[in-house]
């Protein structure tokens, strides 16, 4: 099937939001993505919407030409549009030569089909300018809530729209001379002539969502009014007419004709057929915010009808607003929602999740940064990354390839059927414009991958049953290949990447939707994966009691008594680059064999203190439940000097560490189980964990929130079993 895809131009006086992302062009993104991998033939188009008054008065503020102000929003939206990672096949402009082009031809025909006539008009003129002023350059006080800038389209304090004549005491917005009313010819629309022909094709249309059904109803109610299409500016396209030389083609009616150029300009550069599109077979979807609905559902396809053989709109998608809590990001990073500033302060595809998850379907979507931010880390990290990188690094560590699959039991069944269902329905839901419902499918697949890889224990099973553990290690990883195709027009980016450890060679963009279901190769070669994405970490939240710590892993190169204590070592460290002396109060609970040759760990940054004559310089860590004393170390040897890290977080510690601020920090010895750890109390730990420390012991540093100590995979642990809660000194 050929599909045609046309999204709402962004207005060339401005850098697109995330509203407008989420609107329009994000859904479109998905929808075409989507198309192409089921096989359909899709023609993405949209681009700057560049002529019209806001253009020219930002342009006279500034002291710039009106294609200056373009020029420089046309160049940022196309940035914004490619890393967000939006594929139009042509973001193009009204600016375009060849667009102005295809305006006057679509003039012309108009004009002979009839559907254009002249006429006088009554306009506000300023004599001391010597010109007509177009709406928004005559102000004067609003005839509804008397407030005295209203413009001469819109009240911007009621919010009502306007005409210049409706204005009291209407002045000109340049030099504030009052305005005169003169004579001007225009050209108008025959827009009433295609009412009855318009009403009947849109009662056909009852599919359309019903936002759009109701705001086209509402604006057919009042009648279909002929509507000027020029006016008296000088920025715009040029009227193909004697007489209109100092007058140019109203900006909506330029604007909405882009969808044909930008074909037409496609298909110009690539060697193509735009007529494919327009005039064979073809569906038309058009995707924008709700203050375009009239626009789309009824003067663009009074145009078409109008015009003649051109294909008119099937679908029109419209989206709710997304309002906004006005809150910035934080206090030191003031990241508004502005699409360049979030482009460059978080990835495309965290921002195309957190859009496809809240979409303004059907209603208006309050946006806040605590959502923003607990929906990428909460749930496209925590849960699906996390999955996605816990499956894959399992499985490149103990396979190396994809494993064959054996015997299937119930739940691997019961998997498998997952994988299916998601593809039926988010199919459906794509195909219905639904992305919102799409997404959630997408989600209930990663949930039952977490439940499916835990239930599973692969990392138990892989001791006891290597062959049963690659069985489950593949049902896996086709859950995994089920994510990334299903989920690829959501998350091209992160997709991408998620095919290619897969130990795919090429595209993910170049395979079928329905290959998301297909069989794995076995003993195909995985790629070492690696996070998919990182947690956002917000500034307030950083670590403030672990900065002021400096734990490093140190080896014991010798021990000797301390010849005036009875209970004290005299404990030398290597550190790799360094050395130090420290005295230790151990001689109880470990022999000097015990501690020779060992890793420990020692809090390198606490202030030198002498004890009975020596002077030590740091000292060891050990967790004691007032039983037994275990010295901490990293799980695997590693190499002397390395600094411990506190959730991913290295601390800073360059200041000396007082033993009294040193007895203040809380830190014990806990059991580790799944994303818990049990210690005095139980703790929630919002960190990746590794499936290898699961059911171990660690140690848990209380800052803001508990932190788990580790080095990158090596998790810190005592030497031996304490009662979990047993504090660390
Ligand atoms: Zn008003
Ligand atoms: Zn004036």
């Amino acid at each position: 099937m050929r599909i045609f895809i046309g999204v709402a131009w962004p207005y060339a006086n401005g850098v697109v939001h995330l509203g407008h992302v989420m609107g329009a062009y994000l859904p479109a993104d998905i929808f075409a993505r989507y198309n192409r991998m089921i096989g359909n033939d899709v023609l993405m188009v949209s681009g700057s919407d560049e002529h019209g008054t806001p253009v020219t008065i930002t342009a006279e503020k500034e002291g710039k030409s009106p294609q200056e102000i373009v020029d420089r929003y046309h160049k940022i939206n196309s940035e914004v549009m490619n890393k967000l990672g939006i594929s139009f096949d042509l973001f193009y402009r009204t600016s375009h030569e060849n667009h102005e082009k295809v305006v006057k031809e679509f003039f012309l025909k108009l004009l002979e089909n009839g559907y254009l006539y002249e006429e006088e008009m009554l306009l506000p003129y300023c004599p001391k300018c010597h010109r007509f002023l177009p709406d928004r350059y005559v102000v004067g006080t609003c005839p509804y809530c008397g407030y005295e800038n209203a413009h001469g389209d819109q009240c911007d304090n009621c919010g009502r729209t306007l005409d210049p004549k409706d204005l009291i005491e209407p002045r000109c917005a340049i030099c504030n001379t009052p305005t005169e009313f003169r004579k001007s010819k225009h050209i108008f629309f025959a827009l009433s002539k295609l009412e009855d022909r318009l009403i009947s094709w849109i009662e056909e249309k009852d599919f359309w969502r019903d936002n759009v059904k109701r705001f086209t109803y509402q604006f057919l109610k009042s009648g279909l009014k002929d509507r000027a299409i020029t006016r008296d500016i000088n920025w715009g396209v040029e009227i193909p007419m004697e007489g209109y030389e100092d007058k140019r083609i109203y900006v909506w009616f330029d604007a909405v004709i882009g969808y044909l150029s930008a074909s037409m300009e496609w298909a110009r550069r690539n060697g193509k057929s735009w007529e494919n599109y327009w005039k064979k077979e073809a569906k038309h979807f058009y995707f924008l915010g709700k203050d375009n609905i009239p626009f789309h559902t009824i003067i663009w396809p009074a145009m078409l009808m109008a015009h003649g053989d051109l294909n008119l709109p099937y679908n029109v998608v419209a989206n709710e607003y997304l309002q906004f809590s006005g809150r910035k990001f934080s206090k030191s990073k003031k990241i508004g929602v502005w699409m360049p500033e979030l482009l460059d302060n978080f990835e495309p595809d965290m921002i195309r999740f957190y859009g496809a998850v809240n979409m303004p379907e059907h209603r208006d979507f309050n946006f806040t940064w605590e959502n923003f931010i607990s929906t990428i880390n909460e749930t496209l990290v925590g849960k699906y990354a996390n999955l996605v990188y816990r499956i894959l690094s399992f499985a490149y560590r103990n396979f190396g390839e994809i494993p064959p699959r054996g015997d299937v039991d119930e739940l691997d069944r019961e998997a498998l059927k997952m994988i299916m269902r998601t593809r039926k329905k988010m199919s459906e839901y794509i195909e219905n414009v639904e992305f919102k419902k799409a997404i959630k499918e997408w989600l209930e697949l990663v949930n039952f991958g977490n439940i499916y890889f835990t239930k599973k224990a692969p990392w138990t099973q892989c001791k006891e049953n290597k062959e049963k553990c690659g069985t489950t290690i593949n049902i896996c990883l086709q859950m995994v290949q089920a994510l990334a195709v299903f989920g690829a027009p959501f998350l091209p980016f992160s997709s991408e990447k998620v095919w290619k450890y897969l130990g795919n060679e090429d595209s993910i963009f170049e395979h079928q939707w329905n290959e998301g279901i297909k069989n794995l190769p076995a003993g195909r070669k995985l790629k070492e994966p690696e996070h998919l994405f990182h947690k956002i970490e917000l500034e307030e939240e950083r670590y403030e009691k672990w900065n002021q710590m400096d734990i490093r892993v140190a080896r014991v190169k010798s021990v000797e008594d301390h010849p005036d204590a009875e209970k004290l070592y005299i404990v030398k460290l290597d550190l790799g680059d360094d050395e130090r002396t420290v005295v230790a109060g151990l001689k109880k609970y470990y022999s000097r064999e015990e501690l020779e040759g060992r890793e420990v760990l020692i809090l390198y940054n606490l202030e030198p203190a002498t004890l009975r004559g020596v002077k030590s310089h740091g000292m060891l860590l050990a967790g004691d439940d007032g039983e037994r004393v275990a010295l901490l170390k990293p799980m695997e040897d590693l190499k002397p000097g390395t600094k411990v890290m506190a959730n991913g977080a290295e601390p800073a510690g360059e200041k000396t560490l007082k033993f009294k601020k040193f007895k203040k920090m809380k830190i014990e010895v806990v059991d580790i189980k799944e994303n818990k750890a049990i210690g005095a109390e139980e703790y929630t730990l919002d960190f990746p964990l590794r499936d290898e420390w699961l059911g171990k012991q660690g140690v848990v540093f209380h800052d803001k929130k508990p932190l788990i100590l580790h080095v990158g995979e090596v998790l810190i642990v005592p030497d031996k079993r304490i009662t979990p809660g047993g504090q660390v000194r």
